[in-house]
């Protein structure tokens, strides 16, 4: 069971949750991500020390360190339990006092952002001490890991967790931070932002689990964006391929990375709602459940690249050559299409984008639109499906379509457009798709 930021990033859902994971006896493995804000808050204060403004990087320590008094004092009953509290969140607090006066590094960033989930899971586990729930706080760092191409070695994981639970036989309910793990230099990394759920499947996978349960804010993964679009309802069923197309292309409820190890190990996951336990949510597995279009997700941030040359007309190697250029600069691309004389594609990384650029002149013309987004359309065999085909490019009558990709999966169709023309697209298909 993974609880995300705002499901304990309050003392009264840190209560309600740990009603939810008493509620039977099967033994669990409870993933608990940072209180809201606190990463972010994290990211700054690290910000802070890379640039040298470490009366800011203070100030931001201490508002935090402040914020977490509170918390303690209204999340424990006993004065002794809050002493307790005090004294152990205090440690990271000094932690971060310490470190002001260190120079800057990547590996010092890591061990920073990681303080966020160390104290949640201290905090919880103190909520539950004192309510007398009989569990075990397990350190991820001491069985998370990923080799230096930042992959996650499923099979040491397995081990090394299998034998810290040997240790405790006799308990059926422990607590980790989600996020956290140790590179292949043994230093402290973490698993990107949003990583929890990532951590959650991977363990659930290692250990053969039942289910992998994501409890976030809200019920489920819906068939639109409900933070833009009016009407919206939650997916009952999907596929994981279904799943990963639309965590990938912009469903923010779950992180990418976190299908796979389900997938590869058949593990259901369950999406489910921290304030409404009792509403059914959404199940992923290996069918669908139904045909048809499940779902539209957008994603922003998007630059489209296009190259031209007619050099291109009956030339072999062609592609490879272009694909190299990204793959030199470590940047993945989302979506492809080719005339016989240009290929457009999409990224989303523009850490390296001039120095591209400039390679791929050496192949043509080179033009450039930022400010693009992905709006996705998922489904069971929905490219399959010509009614569907016809209902969405019918829908986008006034929308200015850049890119389409078709065909690539029978579960996706993809658009480039405009980012301005986002809410109006996720809109109209709304309705024309949903009848929404
Ligand atoms: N706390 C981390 C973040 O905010 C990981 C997570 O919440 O999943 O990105
Ligand atoms: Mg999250």
């Amino acid at each position: 069971m993974k609880f995300g930021g705002t499901s304990v990033g309050k003392p009264e859902r840190m209560h309600r949750i740990s009603e939810l994971i008493t509620g039977d006896d099967e033994p669990k493995i409870v993933v608990l991500s940072a209180l809201s804000g606190t990463t972010n808050a994290l990211v700054e204060i690290s910000a802070c020390l890379a640039s040298n403004e470490r009366t800011t990087a203070r100030k931001n320590i201490d508002k935090l360190e402040a914020y977490y008094k509170q918390f303690i004092s209204d999340l424990l009953k006993t004065d002794e339990a809050k002493q307790k509290a005090l004294h152990e969140i205090g440690e990271h607090f000094e932690f971060l006092n310490i470190i002001l006066k260190i120079s800057f590094s990547e590996a010092l960033n890591k061990d920073i952002l990681a303080q966020g989930e160390l104290m949640s899971t201290k905090l919880f586990s103190a909520y539950l001490t004192e309510q007398e729930i009989l569990h075990e706080l397990i350190p991820a760092l001491e069985f998370m890991q990923i080799d230096s191409f930042e992959e996650p070695l499923i099979g040491n994981i397995k081990v090394k967790l299998t034998q810290l639970l040997n240790h405790y036989k006799e308990k059926k309910l422990f607590i980790t931070q989600g996020y956290i793990c140790r590179n292949s230099k043994g230093e402290v990394d973490n698993l990107k932002r949003g990583g929890s759920d990532y951590t959650a499947s991977l363990i659930a996978a290692a250990m053969s689990a039942k289910v992998c349960e994501i409890w976030t804010d809200i019920d489920g993964m819906h068939n639109n964006d409900p933070r833009i679009v009016e009407k919206t309802v939650a997916i009952e069923q999907m596929s994981f391929d279904e799943a990963a197309e639309l965590a990938y292309f912009g469903a923010k409820i779950l992180h990418p990375a976190s299908i796979w190890p389900a997938q590869q190990f058949n593990i259901p996951v369950k999406l489910l709602n921290t304030m409404q336990p009792n509403a059914k949510g959404t199940l992923i597995v290996e069918e669908a459940g139904s045909v048809g279009v499940k779902a539209v997700a957008a994603k922003d941030g998007i630059t489209a690249i296009k190259i031209k040359s007619s050099r291109m007309l009956l030339a072999y190697g062609f592609l490879r050559k272009i694909f190299e250029v990204f793959e030199k600069f470590r940047t993945p691309i989302d979506m492809v299409t080719t005339s016989e004389v240009a290929v457009s594609l999409t990224i989303d990384n523009k850490d390296n984008l001039q120095e591209i650029l400039r390679e791929l002149q050496a192949f043509g013309t080179v033009e450039m639109d930022d400010n693009q987004t992905i709006v996705s359309i998922v489904g069971n065999e929905i490219a399959k499906t010509p009614q569907v085909m016809m209902r969405l490019f019918d829908s986008l009558d006034n929308i200015p379509i850049r890119m389409v990709n078709y065909g690539g999966s029978k579960h996706n169709v993809s658009l480039l457009i405009p980012a301005e023309y986002k809410l109006q697209t996720l809109q109209v298909l709304n309705k024309g798709l949903f009848n929404l």
